[in-house]
């Protein structure tokens, strides 16, 4: 591979296309997943490739709600493990809280791929939906499959790059869902319990902090952070931050007549 310069401008977002690549080369991530990672991207240049104070506030809810669950899960699909793979680890490890392998298009060789690759960077435990399987009801895709004790016992389920039906599936077993997800207009957005827009690349160590951080605090502090929260507001909210970004960028601060 061509050796990318630091000081390019565009260097965090090359990196992350060659951990992509390089994903794909080592049959973790399916070519689709270059496609998601495309729309990702395109999405994350509108809202000027940061975390927004909008989404670090989803992020502590996110952190808290973590911290009042009994079964946490992280579900982990190919882009996640390609591109946050140590991140995910440390997130498990800080949180207590298993990984879980999960995939739209799923084949059994490719579930046990992520799990070595996991399990090489340190992960603890690693559950694959391979043994002892339990299906998502109604759910038709392949996501339909989890592992029992894993995401079919869990009372809060950690998703990203996620496909909007199992999110909505999730919520109506009675799940709390996290979604990481850079667009505020997908099915999984608006359907998740608490939604993050931001990249998985910068949420999942500031999620790692947060919980770490919240860790001392009461039960119904963590609770009454849950509370405040409206996922509904926060999404609407970072939309109008792009809209905001654009007006600006643009020049045109008052909306164009038609
Ligand atoms: P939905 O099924 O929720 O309606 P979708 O069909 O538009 O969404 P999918 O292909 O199912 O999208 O899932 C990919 C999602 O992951 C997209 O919403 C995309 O914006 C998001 N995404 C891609 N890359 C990243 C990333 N690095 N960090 C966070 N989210 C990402
Ligand atoms: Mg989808």
């Amino acid at each position: 591979m061509v050796e990318i310069p630091r000081s390019h401008p565009r260097y965090r977002s090359l990196i992350e296309r060659e951990r992509i690549v390089k994903g794909l080369a080592m049959g973790i991530v399916v070519p689709e997943g270059l496609l998601a990672h495309g729309r990702g991207e395109a999405l994350d240049y509108l809202l000027g490739e940061e975390t927004t104070p909008v989404a670090r506030k989803a992020t502590r809810a996110a952190a808290a709600l973590l911290l009042t669950s009994e079964r946490p899960v992280i579900s982990v699909n190919g882009n996640a493990a390609a591109l946050v793979g140590e991140e995910l680890v440390r997130l498990s490890r800080t949180l207590g809280a298993p990984l879980e392998v999960n995939l739209f298009y799923r084949s059994v060789e490719r579930v046990r791929r992520i799990r070595d690759h996991l399990l090489s960077l340190g992960a603890e435990e690693v559950l694959t939906p391979v043994e002892d399987v339990a299906e998502v009801p109604g759910l038709e895709s392949e996501r339909r499959i989890v592992s029992r004790k894993g995401i079919y016992s869990a009372d809060t389920v950690l998703v990203m790059l996620e496909d909007g039906d199992r999110t909505e599936k999730l919520v109506a077993l009675g799940k709390r869902v996290i979604a990481v997800d850079l667009n505020p207009l997908s099915r999984t957005a608006k359907a998740a319990t608490i939604t993050i827009v931001d990249n998985v690349t910068r949420c999942i160590p500031l999620l790692a902090d947060e919980i770490a951080a919240l860790k001392g605090q009461t039960r119904s502090e963590l609770e009454s952070i849950v509370k405040g929260f409206d996922n509904e507001q926060n999404l609407r909210e970072s939309l109008a931050l792009i809209a905001k970004r654009l007006a600006r960028l643009s020049g045109y601060e008052e909306p164009l007549s038609d």
